[in-house]
């Protein structure tokens, strides 16, 4: 086992000794004919075409966008060490502190916020919690809480998870439908901390993730929707949601229902095509869903 980190100094390597087993799963998650990926475009910041979804606010609750990244040099969760964890926690902590403007914040570790901290902003959506059985039988909560947080800006509209299920996943969200404002606060924050942080990338598989689901772009971008009438009739929305590969989810995350007729709605699809057009994926399709919401008796 001494020389596991040395085994794992590229993080692709899982991904390519294992390709036999792995790259038929990837390519039927993410519906492609073979694991490649595009260079990473986020599209015309200044005009992305992303009016508010949902102008009355009858329908969209609030948006997210996320991304997840690795650290270059450090090995996936299951085999990290302790010690790694509070090295990558240090090294991000260090990245976060230079952010400054609408970015600029403070982070949270899991080890000293008290029970009660921790609650409110899991019921808040910010935080994550480890109660996922498959994440955690594949071992991906070693050595919890240790070097685990949540960095977040005063309003909570930028916020960064250390060491949950990625070394790190960057998250914009706020509430309502504005998707081009949510988008563009991700983007502006991944392009200042790649200046300062290596993110660990293979030309096939794009933006490397501990879970080949989020492999490539790593982009899920969610609407919390009330549809009522929809979920009166799950069979038809998760055909709308098939139709315009989109992924429906319980209002707490992934496993977990939906509650007063509001799920999270995302893209599904994350490999095999760029970060604008996985925004777009999203986009087209919530629009999709709010005019069936309105269309449905
Ligand atoms: P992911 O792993 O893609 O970041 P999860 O399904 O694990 O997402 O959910 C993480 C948290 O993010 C949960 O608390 C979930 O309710 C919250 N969340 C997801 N989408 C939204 C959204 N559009 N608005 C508010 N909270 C959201
Ligand atoms: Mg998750």
């Amino acid at each position: 086992m001494s020389d596991l980190p040395e085994l794992w100094k590229k993080l692709s390597e899982g991904y390519e000794v294992f390709k036999e087993l792995l790259d038929p799963v990837i390519m039927d998650y993410h519906k492609v004919d073979k694991v490649e990926h595009p260079p990473c475009d986020f599209g015309p910041q200044d005009k992305l075409g992303f009016d508010p979804l949902d102008a009355t606010g009858e329908f969209i609750v609030s948006t997210r966008v996320r991304v997840g990244r690795s650290h270059e040099g450090y090995p996936f969760p299951p085999v990290s060490t302790d010690e790694q964890r509070k090295d990558m926690e240090n090294k991000t902590i260090a990245a976060l502190n230079t952010l400054e403007g609408e970015l600029k914040g403070k982070y949270y570790s899991l080890e000293t916020m008290t029970p009660e901290e921790n609650q409110q902003l899991i019921d808040d959506h910010f935080m994550f919690k480890n109660d996922d059985k498959m994440l955690g039988d594949a071992g991906g909560y070693n050595g919890w809480p240790k070097a685990r947080g949540i960095f977040f800006n005063d309003n909570k509209t930028f916020l960064c998870w250390i060491n949950e299920e990625d070394h790190l996943r960057f998250i914009s969200m706020q509430k309502g439908g504005d998707v081009g404002e949510v988008y563009k606060r991700l983007v502006s924050a991944i392009k200042q901390l790649e200046k300062k942080l290596t993110f660990a990338y293979s030309k096939r598989h794009g933006y490397l993730t501990f879970c080949p689901t989020n492999l490539g772009t790593t982009l899920r971008a969610s609407v919390h929707i009330k549809v009522p009438k929809l979920a009166k009739n799950e069979e038809v929305l998760n055909k709308i949601c098939a139709d315009n590969k989109l992924q429906p989810r319980g209002i707490h995350g992934e496993h977990t229902e939906s509650v007063g007729g509001v799920y999270d709605i995302s893209n599904k699809r994350r490999l095999g095509l760029t970060e604008y057009q996985a925004m777009q994926e999203m986009y087209n399709g919530i629009k999709e869903i709010i005019q069936a919401e309105k269309n449905a008796k």
